[in-house]
C-alpha cells in the first residue's frame, strides 16, 4: 500500500507537462496555467502545432478525443501501458515523507484551492453582470431577425413571457490571454442574436444562451469562421454559467405538467405543435436545460457502460456514463409540484450514449406519484428537423 502522502509527493515531483513534454510538444493555452497540444495516446504527429485536444496542468490532464484524463500516474499508465505499481515505479518510485512537510504542503494546496475559488467566484459574478448588461440591450422578438429565424426557418412560435430577447448587434467574443498573461476578449463579429436567459438554480439569471442569427445563410445561423486558424465556429454559444440552470419559455407558477428539452427550437416545437392541436397547456411549464448533461446531471462513479461499437484511439473499448445518477452533481432542479414530467429525446446524436442520458436523467427526477417519461422523434431526427423538412 502506497500512503496518499507519498503518492503525493511523487506527483509534485513529476508535473504532467514535463512528463508528457518529453513525448509531445506543448504550448501555452488561453487558460491560465494550462498547457495543449497533441496528444501523447493519440497523436500521430507529437509535433503538430496547431492541435488542442491534449490540455494538462500542474496535476492533472484531460484529452478531448480519448476522452480520458487523470493525474500523471495514469497518464504513463496508458502511454507505456503498465499497472499502476510499475507506473509508479517508472516515475521514480513512492519515496516516505515527512509528516511536516505532508502538512505544509497540504495547507498550501488549500490556500491554491481558496484563491482559485475566490477567482472563479469574481469571474463568474463579472460574467453574470455582463449578462445582465446584454440582456438590457436586447428586446422582444417581433419585428427582428430572430423573428424571421422562427418563424421562417424554424417554423416555430414561441409563449407570451419566454425568456427570449432580440439583440441587434450581440458581440462575437474570444475569451484569451495577452503575453502577459491578463484576460483579453478579442472581437470576432457583431450581429443580430437570441439571447436566451439562463434562470440559476437559485432563479436568478446565471447566464446567456446566444444564437447568432443569419439569414442567408444556412439554416438562418451565422456561419463564422475564425479569422487567423479557419476553425468553423459554433453559430451559439453560452456566457456565464450554465450548471443547474434552464431557459424558461412557457411559465407556469406551479407547474403540474413540465417539458424539458435540450434545445430552444425542439421545444418551441412541441410548443407550437400543441398549441395548435388546441391542447390546453395551463399548468405546463416548458424549458430548456441547453445541454443533455445539465438534464440528466453526472453518472455516479460507478456507472460506466461498454459502448458496444465505439472505441479509443488506442483501441479499447469506450465506457461512457451509465444510468445511475450521481445525486451530487448539477442538473436542472425540477419542481416539486410537477406530477407529470415529459422529456424529450434528440434522435440526431449517437443513440446509445443519447439513451443512457435519457435513462439518467428519468432516475434523476423520478419521485414518488410522479410520472417520467422520455418523448423520442424517429431515429434521425430531432423535433424541429421534423417540422422543417
Ligand atoms: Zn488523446
Amino acid at each position: 500500500m502506497i500512503s496518499e502522502s507519498s503518492l503525493a509527493d511523487l506527483r509534485a515531483r513529476n508535473p504532467v507537462s514535463d512528463v508528457a513534454g518529453k513525448w509531445v510538444s506543448l504550448r501555452r493555452g488561453s487558460r491560465k496555467g494550462r498547457l495543449i497540444g497533441p496528444c501523447p495516446l493519440h497523436s500521430p504527429d507529437p509535433h503538430a502545432k496547431d492541435s488542442t485536444a491534449f490540455e494538462c496542468w500542474g496535476d492533472g490532464w484531460v484529452c478531448a478525443r480519448c476522452q480520458d484524463g487523470g493525474d500523471v500516474i495514469r497518464l504513463v499508465q496508458l502511454r507505456e501501458r503498465l499497472g499502476f505499481r510499475e507506473a509508479v515505479d517508472w516515475l521514480g518510485g513512492a519515496q516516505e515523507t515527512d509528516p511536516a512537510e505532508d502538512e505544509r504542503r497540504a495547507r498550501a494546496a488549500a490556500e491554491r484551492k481558496a484563491a482559485d475559488d475566490a477567482k472563479n467566484a469574481a469571474f463568474r459574478e463579472a460574467e453574470r453582470k455582463r449578462c445582465w448588461e446584454f440582456w438590457q440591450g436586447a428586446g422582444p422578438l417581433a419585428g427582428t431577425p430572430v423573428e424571421a429565424y422562427l418563424r421562417e426557418i424554424r417554423r416555430v412560435d414561441w409563449p407570451d413571457g419566454a425568456a427570449l430577447r432580440a439583440h441587434p448587434a450581440m458581440p462575437y467574443l474570444e475569451h484569451g490571454q495577452d503575453e502577459a498573461g491578463r484576460t483579453s476578449w478579442r472581437l470576432l463579429h457583431e450581429g443580430p442574436a437570441m439571447l436566451a436567459a439562463i434562470a440559476g438554480p437559485d432563479g436568478r439569471m446565471a447566464g446567456l444562451h446566444i444564437t447568432w442569427i443569419d439569414l442567408d445563410a444556412p439554416k438562418g445561423k451565422l456561419a463564422l469562421v475564425h479569422p487567423t486558424t479557419g476553425e468553423k465556429l459554433p453559430a451559439k454559444k453560452v456566457r456565464g454559467s450554465l450548471a443547474g440552470g434552464r431557459i424558461e419559455l412557457l411559465r407556469a407558477a406551479s407547474p403540474c405538467r413540465l417539458f424539458i428539452g435540450e434545445g430552444i427550437e425542439t421545444v418551441l416545437t412541441v410548443f407550437t405543435a400543441l398549441r395548435a392541436a388546441g391542447r390546453c397547456l395551463d399548468g405546463t411549464a416548458m424549458w430548456t436545460s441547453i445541454s443533455l448533461g445539465n438534464l440528466a446531471g453526472k453518472a455516479a462513479d460507478h456507472s460506466r457502460v461498454p459502448h458496444p461499437s465505439e472505441r479509443t484511439p488506442a483501441g479499447r473499448v469506450k465506457q461512457v456514463p451509465g444510468p445511475e445518477p450521481d445525486m451530487d452533481s448539477a442538473a436542472v432542479p425540477v419542481p416539486d409540484s410537477v406530477m407529470d414530467l415529459r422529456l424529450l429525446g434528440d434522435g440526431d446524436s449517437d443513440p446509445f450514449t443519447t439513451r443512457l442520458t435519457m435513462a439518467r436523467a428519468e432516475r434523476r427526477h423520478m419521485r414518488q406519484g410522479r410520472r417520467v417519461a422520455t418523448c423520442w422523434p424517429p431515429a434521425g431526427h430531432d423535433f424541429n428537423s421534423m417540422v422543417v423538412a
